[in-house]
Formats: structure tokens, sequence, C-alpha cells
């Protein structure tokens, strides 16, 4: 593999201020890449000092991926500001545990809202600038939650269930033009999402976990280097969980 084949492409990550999207921010930084980093509520000036420090440039839009209207004018802003959209990361995500039993409608319908539309509503946008370019590489982050299931989670499994057949639908249509699109599947990660789990909670995970230790956000990051790097892997979703799922 070229080492150097990502230098100077664009990568668009969203939900980027903090956790795994920073961390695969700074890892396409890293190889060279100019960053559009997405943030919800705020980011700091010391991230985006992190990513220009790498030598490239770093742009940072606010916008809710749940907006389908956003979506559609940030692909624009990219395009007319980069030329390009090379990699599009969609890992913005949130939780809102609850049984089902107990689950409003507010907490099913906020976790769709962001982790699958707001998935699909940046493929959406992004597909037709990648389409006329005839390449790109989309990750989804999903989580081995929507591959398993897990009591407490119906709603963000659902989600990330969803996310892995989008991401496989969008790989049949879009393989035609040599653009590739995959799902990573994170276990567990130490990021602010899961530090709010409680110590019972976070010890029953670990028990399950192969390799005995949770994940680092550079985990997750590592691999979507991978994903980008690779030409030929299309419609998989990669696994990077300490062998959590087998
Ligand atoms: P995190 O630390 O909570 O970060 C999530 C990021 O997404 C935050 O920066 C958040 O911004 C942003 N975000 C939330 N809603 C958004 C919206 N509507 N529009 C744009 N950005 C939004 O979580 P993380 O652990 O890094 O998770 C990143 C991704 O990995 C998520 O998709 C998550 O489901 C997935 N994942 C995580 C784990 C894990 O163990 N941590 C496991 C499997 C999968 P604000 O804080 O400003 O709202």
């Amino acid at each position: 593999m070229n080492e150097e084949m990502l230098k100077g492409k664009t990568a668009v990550v969203t939900g980027a201020a903090k956790g795994i999207g920073k961390a695969i921010a700074l890892a396409f930084a890293e190889e060279g890449c100019n960053i559009v980093l997405n943030y919800h509520s705020s980011v700091s000036e010391e991230t985006i000092a992190e990513i220009e420090g790498k030598g490239v440039k770093c742009l940072p839009v606010q916008g809710n991926v749940s907006d389908f209207a956003f979506a559609a004018e940030f692909m624009k802003q990219i395009k007319k500001e980069f030329g390009t959209i090379d990699i599009l990361v969609n890992n913005a995500g949130i939780t809102r545990d609850m049984l089902v039993m107990r689950m409003t409608e507010e907490q099913f319908d906020s976790v769709i809202d962001t982790n699958l539309k707001g998935t699909f509503n940046m493929i959406r946008h992004a597909s037709s600038i990648m389409l006329k370019q005839r390449s790109g590489t989309i990750i989804n982050m999903a989580s081995v939650v929507g591959v398993m299931g897990n009591a407490g989670q119906a709603n963000y499994a659902a989600s990330k269930a969803g996310v892995i057949g989008l991401t496989k639908s969008v790989a049949k249509e879009l393989a035609q033009r040599g653009i590739t699109c995959n799902a990573i599947a994170p276990g567990f990660v130490e990021t602010d999402m899961t530090a709010v789990l409680s110590d019972e909670q976070k010890e029953q995970m670990m028990s399950v976990i192969p390799l005995k230790r949770y994940g680092k956000t550079e985990d997750i990051a590592s691999a979507a280097v991978f994903l980008a790097k690779n030409t030929y892997i299309t419609g998989q979703v990669l696994n990077v969980d300490g062998g959590m799922v087998m």
C-alpha cells in the first residue's frame, strides 16, 4: 500500500470535537489529509490547533447531522472550499438508554435521528459529489450492539443495525463508480459515551472482552485509516472490539 496515498485528500468527520471522532480526524491529519471537522455544541481551539499542527488545513463546521438541509449546505460548502470530498466518516452518535417498556418516544426518535438519519443525510448529499468524481470512501460508525443487541439499548441497537443495512446498500449502489462504503463496529471504547456507565456495567463488559482491555479511540481511528487506504473492501462491517464478536 502506498504510504502517501491519502496525502492532500479531503476527510470529513462528523461529531469530531472529542472521543472517537477527534481521534479519527487526527489520524487522517497524520496521513496528510485536510480535515473538515463537524461539531455539534462546541470544539476547542486546542483541538483545531492539534490538527493544524500536523501541517494540514482544518475547517470546523458547526451543525446537527440529523438536519437534512444542513447536510446539503455542508457538502456544498466543502466542495466549494476543497473541490473534492474523498473520505466521509459518519461518526456522530448518541445514546439514550432505557428498557424498552419504559422508553419514551423522544428517546427512540432522537437516537434514530442522529445515528441513522444523520448518517443517511451525509451520504445522501456527499454521494452525488463522489459519483461525479468517480472516487471516494464512506466509513460509518456502527457498534457491536447493532450486531448482538443489548438490553437497555433497543433504540441504539436499532439505529446501529440500520447503519449496517444502509452501509451494505450504499456499497452496492456506489461500487460501479469505484466508491467504497464500510462500517466499523467498535466494542467498548473509553470515551464520554461510556464514562457514564456504572462500575458494574463496565465489569460486565470486560467479562466478555477476550483481549481483556477496553478499546482506545486510536484503535478505532487506525481501522478507519486502514479502510480508507484499501480500495477493494466494500460493504463490510469491521469489528474492532477486542474479540467480543467472532
Ligand atoms: P462521544 O465522546 O459522546 O462523542 C460523540 C460526538 O458526536 C460528540 O462530539 C457529539 O457532539 C457528536 N454529536 C452528537 N450528536 C450530534 C449531532 N446531532 N450532530 C453532530 N454531532 C453530534 O462518543 P464516542 O464514544 O466518541 O462515539 C463516537 C461514535 O462511535 C458514535 O457513533 C458511537 O455510537 C460509536 N460507538 C462508540 C462506542 C464506545 O464504546 N464509545 C462503541 C460503539 C460505537 P456534542 O457532544 O457537542 O453533542
